[in-house]
């Protein structure tokens, strides 16, 4: 059986990535979608052939619980948004993928987690990296010690923001952060997934050079994270630089990948070479491998779990670069 996905916010990641995955997915499919803006319900159900019964908008929203067709409801709309359409689609009896960041903080996060536990409904977050082959072999070179103990990590993320000055993206109310919880938490991610370990302690100092563009977010955060056993990695976050990389430093070489976060064209070296691996569709192996999960009442290895933990650190950050001090990561 192929599970049926909603995805609720049709904008440029649900149409430009999702919908296109949905079409390649084994497990699952393009089964209905959620959306305040009449026109774009008429594109999409002829594009993608939605039957009127699965599409619904924000207000009609929870009577999704009555169609079986419905299986997961995928959650593509604005951080400030994550908590109440989780939690609501949860207490509709749906099964939930949540998008990166998972929310404005990590005391939402736990709302959600717990709602979907009460609910009995599986919470997944969005992360499509831990699906793709350079990454994985990342994770498994540096948790297994492949080339000895890990000395040191470097990773930074972000582009140079050039959209419009208005965009949600922009707004703290609606993005709780500018690129720190945009890009930033796939640094974060890389810092997790490369070592194994959670880190303790964190110091951060934040630079703006734009600051009429980023009057209300953070543009460029530099951050140190503390590791239990001394390490200390690391990480960047920006809207105004063109980074994507994440160099892992062990005692036998240097492993890491670069481009190292986009949706394809991911390459990974080792103290050997290259890595061999191929490019998939990452977005996919994500739906399909969470279909899987839930088909066979497994655990997915991005559940909330994982989404808080990037929060706790995001909102130890934020708190560094308001004391100027290192804080402890709780
Ligand atoms: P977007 O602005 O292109 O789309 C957001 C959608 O939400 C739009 O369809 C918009 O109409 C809808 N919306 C509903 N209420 C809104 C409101 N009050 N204000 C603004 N928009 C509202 O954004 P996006 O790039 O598609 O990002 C959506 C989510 O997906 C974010 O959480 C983002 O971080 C995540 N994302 C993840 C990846 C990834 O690689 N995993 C990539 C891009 C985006």
């Amino acid at each position: 059986k192929k599970l049926g996905i909603a995805l609720v916010g049709l904008g440029g990641y649900a149409g430009g990535q999702l919908a296109p995955a949905l079409q390649q997915t084994k497990h699952c499919y393009l089964a209905g979608i959620v959306t305040g803006t009449p026109s774009k319900a008429d594109d999409w159900a002829k594009k993608y052939n939605i039957p009127d019964g699965n599409i619904y908008n924000y207000d009609n929203f929870d009577t999704i619980a009555k169609n079986p067709a419905i299986d997961i409801v995928y959650v593509v709309l604005p951080v400030s948004m994550h908590k109440e359409y989780t939690i609501r689609a949860a207490k509709a009896g749906k099964h939930v993928i949540c998008e990166k960041p998972m929310a404005l903080n990590a005391s939402e996060c736990n709302e959600m987690i717990a709602a979907c536990k009460n609910a009995n409904r599986m919470l997944s977050i969005g992360y499509r990296l831990h699906f793709e082959p350079h990454t994985q072999e990342i994770m498994r070179l540096g948790q297994k010690k492949v080339y000895g103990q890990i000395t040191g990590l470097d990773t930074g993320n972000g582009f140079v923001y050039d959209g419009d000055p208005n965009a949600w993206r922009l707004k703290k109310a609606l993005a709780g952060g500018g690129a720190l919880m945009d890009m930033g938490v796939y640094s974060i991610q890389g810092s997790r997934y490369s070592t194994g370990m959670e880190p303790l302690f964190v110091t951060a100092t934040e630079q703006k050079t734009k600051p009429e563009l980023f009057k209300d977010v953070d543009e460029t955060i530099h951050w140190e994270l503390e590791f239990p056993g001394g390490l200390k990695t690391k990480g960047k976050s920006s809207y105004n630089n063109d980074w994507g990389y994440l160099k892992v430093m062990a005692q036998k070489g240097e492993f890491g990948l670069e481009p190292a976060f986009g949706y394809g064209g991911i390459k990974g070296f080792t103290p050997e070479g290259p890595m061999p691996f191929p490019q998939i569709n990452q977005q996919a192996a994500q739906m399909d491998d969470f279909a899987l999960c839930v088909l066979n009442k497994k655990p997915t290895r991005v559940p909330g779990e994982e989404g808080v933990k990037d929060m706790k650190i995001i909102d130890a950050i934020y708190r560094s670069i308001a004391s100027g001090k290192k804080e402890k990561i709780i």
